[in-house]
């Protein structure tokens, strides 16, 4: 018979499969009289007795009749069917003809047994030849054996699926607020003593000392440390795995199926664990998504999603540990870990594990930070093989569901991608070498497009460069009506390549380029009388392009809105590479201030050598661009020293009922900014003061 395919697990614990694994665990225990030829001997298994012996078969049949009957159940030719289907799915295990038995010649089997059965003898020595009628009691516990066991993988699923439920009451919650914060409700929740003291204490600051940027110990990259929001997120979320991790087991009192209680709770946390691990993978695959529908709903940026993508990813893992570790301590126990071993689910199952575990290692913040090209290549192969594993690990045994939803989630993803690219086309851009490292890449948009960007959106840029097309960086853009505009500082990787053509043609050089996006829900802050802009180093257009568009719309609508933007740079060069787009914003009534800090040797933390400076083997190429500080002479105030951030960010919420601060640049001026600001929401209980951060890094 050939063996059923499921999309999804059927329900394990039903009365139907319960009574044929019960009654048959039972009466394959006795010595049956069933006579086989040497050669056939060898073959015989597990179910052979039962299935090809027809005493034993009857047997079967009568108390499977009898369980049903026991558990109030009227085994009419509907029920009897699925216990014949189950019955012809262990038979044909063993490869018997029984697998092909009608529901009428299993009838006749039942009817003929329940006419010669003689109840089970005691101590009989001679091996038995007639059908057997089971002892009740011994039938019912069998029952329950089977009953809790199925239980026990049923639960787990849905424990799995609850889990599952948890970030949909996460991302509803996030929803809500998302759409306060669109109507401007959240302007008048957040005057409330009680919501500042909660944002000021435990939503806004950073978990430790950074968010934005990499925490090392002593000189060890250790990775990027979720907010305090996001940790509450995540602590709900590991609460709740530990909780069904360790809730809602059934015992068999009687311990019919396993060596010792001990080894029954072993085996039933090894399911749990296993079920709970593949429970979790659809939410790793969607949390990893560029395209993903719950970004625009909760306002939640793309490093959130990948947050919860690598916490649920190494609760994930954790369970794959203890599952691989209870199944080995129960094989053990078994005596059977070399013929296990030998099982191709059981070494699937392992190298799934290892993968897994190798994912992490090679996805430590060392090496994203470090080798980001090696880490997500590295990343996307093991991960096909690591589902490979998964699906031949349970090919035959279920769960697969978890597999199929996410390999969908991923592949609906990847094709949107492309449609997004051939969307895009391939336009000629233009990019221009600014300063020392700056790169300002002009993209023209055609109508085709339909591209329609927003303030602080960014989208992944593909240069189609021979060393470098495959690729995909982030860049925040500004869109500029009929082109898009990108100022990318270079790096040692794709950057790095695009620079050295930049040097070599003489500072201006042309590229076709598509790109992915837009992506990142735009902030609104349509609804805010007071907004104050704090950009630094590359996080200038996101920025540059609020306060412009607020400005302007401000000036449409008759509306008075005050706007501070404040650029903290270090030299001119970022000044001039978006000069034009700096200039534009003088007839506006925005309160421009610049900070250029080169004047002054010491950086914001310890990480702004690295992430916000220029590289020494960088060589200089001036472009001819007049000073821009001189044109803008009369419409900025211009320092040359570094902000006091604490008392620039103490100094406007003073001044002001209620605050906007929006803030994107290096990763330590970001922090700062946001436990600055998580200072000032508790200073000013009554004041709605809110943070939007577009910095992001992953
Ligand atoms: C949302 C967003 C917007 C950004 N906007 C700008 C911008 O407007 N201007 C600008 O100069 N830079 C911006 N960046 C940073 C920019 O993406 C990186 O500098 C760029 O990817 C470096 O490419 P590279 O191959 O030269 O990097 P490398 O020299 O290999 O690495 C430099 C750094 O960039 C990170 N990085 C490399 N590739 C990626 C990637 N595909 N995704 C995420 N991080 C990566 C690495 O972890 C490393 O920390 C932005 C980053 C993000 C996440």
């Amino acid at each position: 018979m050939r063996e059923r395919f499921y999309w999804h697990t059927p329900k394990k614990d039903v009365w139907e499969k319960n009574s044929v694994m019960a009654c048959a665990s039972y009466l394959t225990k006795l010595d049956w009289n069933y006579k086989t030829s040497a050669e056939e001997q060898k073959q015989l298994q597990f179910y052979s007795t039962l299935c090809d012996y027809k005493p034993a078969l009857g047997s079967w049949s009568l108390c499977i009749y009898g369980m049903l009957n026991d558990k109030g159940m009227n085994p009419n030719n509907s029920t009897f069917e699925k216990c014949l289907e189950s019955l012809q799915g262990l038979c044909s295990l063993s490869n018997s003809t029984t697998a092909n038995l009608t529901i009428g010649q299993y009838h006749n089997v039942l009817n003929n047994a329940t006419r010669f059965a003689i109840p089970e003898p005691t101590d009989s020595t001679r091996p038995i030849e007639y059908p057997v009628a089971m002892n009740q009691t011994f039938r019912s516990r069998y029952g329950e054996a089977f009953h809790t066991h199925a239980y026990n993988l049923d639960i787990s699923n849905y424990y799995g699926l609850l889990l599952c439920s948890y970030f949909l009451f996460v991302l509803l919650v996030a929803s809500c607020f998302q759409y306060w914060d669109r109507t401007g409700f959240n302007a008048v929740l957040f005057k409330h003593k009680f919501f500042n003291y909660i944002r000021g204490h435990f939503l806004l600051p950073t978990l430790l000392k950074n968010h934005a940027n990499y925490t090392n110990f002593k000189s060890i990259t250790l990775g990027l440390f979720p907010t305090r929001l996001e940790t509450a997120y995540l602590f709900g979320y590991q609460l709740t795995h530990l909780i069904f991790i360790c809730i809602d087991y059934n015992y068999d009192p009687y311990n019919l199926l396993f060596k010792s209680k001990s080894l029954q709770r072993i085996r039933f946390f090894a399911d749990r664990t296993g079920i709970m691990a593949f429970a979790q993978l659809p939410l790793i695959i969607l949390f990893s998504t560029r395209n993903n529908i719950f970004e625009y709903f909760t306002g939640f940026k793309y490093s959130t999603f990948i947050m919860f993508h690598k916490w649920i990813g190494r609760t994930m893992v954790l369970d794959l540990i203890l599952h691989a570790f209870a199944y080995t301590i129960y094989a053990v126990n078994y005596k059977n870990l070399s013929h296990s071993s030998k099982q191709s689910y059981f070494q699937f199952g392992i190298v799934a594990c290892f993968i897994a575990i190798l994912m992490i290692i090679l996805s430590i913040g060392l090496i994203r930070k470090n080798f980001y090209e090696t880490f997500l290549y590295s990343h996307i192969i093991l991960a096909i093989l690591f589902f490979y594993s998964c699906w031949k690990h349970v090919e035959k045994l279920g769960w697969k569901e978890w597999i199929f939803s996410s390999l969908a989630i991923w592949a609906m993803e990847r094709i949107f991608r492309l449609i997004q690219l051939l969307n895009f086309g391939a336009p000629l851009a233009k990019f221009q070498l600014y300063g020392k490292d700056l790169i300002r890449i002009t993209i023209p948009k055609t109508p085709k497009m339909n591209w329609n960007g927003r303030p602080g959106q960014y989208g992944f840029l593909y240069v189609l460069h021979p060393l470098i097309f495959w690729q995909s960086h982030p860049f925040t853009f500004i869109d500029a009506d009929d082109h898009l505009i990108i100022v990318a500082r270079a790096k040692t990787g794709a950057t790095h390549t695009i620079f050295k053509q930049l040097v070599k043609q003489g500072g201006s050089t042309q590229f076709h380029v598509s790109i992915e996006g837009p992506y990142g829900t735009p902030t609104n802050l349509h609804h805010f009388t007071n907004v104050l802009l704090l950009a630094g180093g590359s996080g200038l257009p996101g920025l540059l392009d609020h306060a412009s568009i607020l400005a302007q719309d401000a000036l449409k609508s008759n509306k008075i809105v005050y706007i501070t933007l404040i650029l903290v740079v270090r030299g001119h060069d970022i000044l001039k590479a978006f000069k034009k787009e700096i200039l534009a914003l003088k007839p506006l009534k925005i309160n421009l201030i610049i900070y250029d800090t080169a004047l002054q040797l010491a950086g914001f933390g310890e990480a702004t050598p690295n992430s916000d400076s220029t590289n020494s083997f960088h060589e200089p190429l001036l472009q001819s661009t007049s000073n821009i500080l001189k044109d803008l002479q009369g419409s900025a105030i211009i320092y040359y020293k570094r902000p006091n951030l604490e008392k620039v960010l103490s100094d406007a919420c003073d001044e002001n009922k209620g605050l906007a601060i929006v803030c994107c640049g290096p990763p330590s001026f970001v922090d700062i900014v946001r436990n600055n600001t998580a200072k000032q929401v508790l200073k000013h209980p009554n004041k709605a003061i809110q943070y939007f951060e577009e910095f992001q890094c992953w």
